[in-house]
């Protein structure tokens, strides 16, 4: 198993939230493909208490941490000095550093001359290894000490820090490696719940060809991810292969696709298979089936339209809905998502009319139709079906849920026909 690393995050804004921490997602990604396990991730204030702290507790931990932020010029960076005391080294200017400030100074045309503050970048450690940065001023610094535990610091910068990951973190951590990596793939369900995912995957529950299996649920359903840690590339691809087919075949129809493939892309693939298009009739929703469908690349062979039918007098005026069925059974009923699909797919001639209407919320519910109760109707072909149900979650959870649902009821009746 390789060495695992820790990971400190360092900057006043990644606590106070207005800074997203994407550095320590980027890293998490790009040393997961080198298979070197991230033990444990911290972040801490422009402050030399904490950045100390942290990072000699991670030291004393795993052996290897690696910093973002805090190498800049002004006097809330202080990486550099609070970890030179650390290591007990003198800082001192590295000529060929303060060289090359001047030089990119004078490259991106500012005029005038380097700003003394600039030149804390050129401060080097005693004994500290220069990495290039390639996109920015301020160049990394690897510092090792005697029990050979190295923490390696690295500007704050996204855009500096991907380059130097790539042209520095990954190379040298690929090289003390142990030639594995780690890799995870998903199986993605939907319209089950991730207990009965569990009953149905029975002895696989927790662990399939040797390897852990967490659930993620989603606006989409549940994904089932099975992670391989420690293996060499073909053995990991291997397991992870055999129990991607175990976890598809214990869970059935429930599946819809793997790893990064989306519920649209699905059922746009079938209906191409099928030679059939699609047509939306969609009232809670708003456009978000049309739009989620039409996301994916070359949906104009499928989708032919639809209509947004909010208000009853579309619906009855633009897709035929009866008026007295509105009047009998409310703009959220069977029959009302029935006759907008039927009326959508006689509108533009596809093969399939899906019919959305629903209480989307957070106001409008009834005792008999609470907030979240969506009715949705497909017509394949002049085969009718019909689903109730009521979402939980915002309006924005319940609109996207329902879309899903109208998608997989695509999804399984294609599945029902031949080809
Ligand atoms: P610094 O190297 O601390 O001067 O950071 C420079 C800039 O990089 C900051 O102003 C932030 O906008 C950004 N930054 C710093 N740390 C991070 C991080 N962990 N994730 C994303 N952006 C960051
Ligand atoms: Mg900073």
């Amino acid at each position: 198993m390789a060495q695992s690393v820790e990971i400190v995050t360092i900057g006043d804004e990644l606590l106070l939230g207005t800074t997203v921490d994407t550095n320590a997602v980027f890293l998490a990604r790009a040393l997961g493909e080198i298979g070197v396990p991230i033990a444990r991730r911290a972040t801490v204030a422009d402050n030399e208490h904490d950045i100390a702290d942290a990072v000699n507790q991670a030291l004393e931990r795993t052996g290897g941490v690696i910093t973002t932020g805090g190498l800049g010029p002004t006097a809330d960076d202080l990486t550099r000095p609070v970890l030179a005391r650390l290591f007990g080294r003198e800082l001192r200017e590295d000529p060929a550093i303060v060289a090359a400030l001047h030089a990119l100074w004078a490259s991106r045309g500012r005029g005038g001359a380097l700003p003394p503050s600039n030149l804390q970048q050129a401060l080097v450690p005693e004994g500290a290894e220069v990495l290039a940065n390639g996109q920015g001023t301020a160049p990394g610094l690897r510092l090792t000490d005697d029990q050979g535990r190295w923490v390696i610091m690295l500007p704050g910068v996204p855009r500096e820090l991907r380059h130097m990951t790539a042209t520095h973190i990954v190379p040298w951590l690929t090289e003390r490696g142990s030639g594995t990596v780690l890799r995870s793939r998903n199986v993605r369900t939907t319209s089950i719940a991730e207990s009965a995912l569990a009953e149905k995957l029975g002895p696989l529950k927790r662990e399939v060809e040797g390897l852990p299996l967490a659930y993620l649920p989603g606006h989409d359903g549940v994904d089932l991810r099975v992670t391989a840690r420690g293996y060499p590339a073909a053995e990991a691809a291997r397991r992870l292969d055999a129990a991607v087919a175990q976890i598809r075949d214990a869970v059935g129809t429930y599946a819809y696709a793997t790893d990064g493939v989306s519920m649209p892309a699905v059922v746009l693939d079938m209906c191409l298979a099928h030679g059939d298009t699609i047509a939306v009739a969609e009232s809670c929703t708003g456009g978000l089936l049309g739009a989620r469908l039409t996301e994916v690349p070359g949906s104009s062979r499928v989708v032919l339209g639809g209509v947004i039918a909010y208000a009853n007098i579309v619906k009855e005026q633009e897709l035929g809905v009866a008026a007295d069925d509105i009047e009998m059974h409310g703009a959220v009923s069977e029959p009302v998502a029935v006759q907008m699909a039927r009326g959508v797919r006689g509108m533009t001639g596809a093969t399939i009319g899906v019919g959305i209407t629903g209480v989307a919320g957070p106001d409008g519910g009834t005792p008999d139709k609470p907030v979240g109760t969506v009715w949705i109707a497909i017509d394949v072909r002049g085969e009718v079906t019909t689903n109730r149900a009521i979402y939980i979650g915002d309006r924005a959870e319940v609109r996207h849920r329902a879309t899903q649902v109208a998608m997989d009821l695509i999804r399984r009746a294609l599945l029902g026909m031949a080809t």
